[in-house]
């Protein structure tokens, strides 16, 4: 399951940052989701409560933001937004896209007791 993968690291930079700022519990975690990276949230959330039990991190509210995806269209030479992969592009139709942004997931920052 990718989302218990994703989950797991997530985990491990929480921990690190944890130990890194000598904090005992982590009480929130602020992520940053691209809207092309095809994390299921729901999917995520529950990955993230099962891998946290036991850990500084459990019980620690999830806090999601969703980042738009965006594109570089070569035939209009800009970057122009994208909500989906294989979308064409909404300046001229093309398909000669290249995805620059929104495909990947970081965690933003954290809140620590
Ligand atoms: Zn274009």
């Amino acid at each position: 399951m990718h989302e218990m993968a994703l989950a797991e690291s997530m985990l491990e930079i929480v921990e690190a940052a944890a130990r890194k700022h000598g904090a005992t519990r982590v009480s929130a975690v602020r992520l940053e989701i691209g809207a092309l990276s095809h994390v299921a949230v729901d999917a995520l959330r529950f990955c993230f409560d099962a891998v946290t039990r036991g850990s500084l991190a459990e019980g620690a509210a999830l806090d999601i933001e969703s980042t738009p995806g965006e594109a570089w269209c070569m035939p209009c030479g800009t970057a122009v937004p994208l909500a989906q992969v294989g979308e064409p592009c909404p300046r001229c139709g093309n398909y000669q896209l290249q995805v620059t942004r929104g495909e990947d997931m970081r965690v933003k920052d954290i809140a620590i007791d």
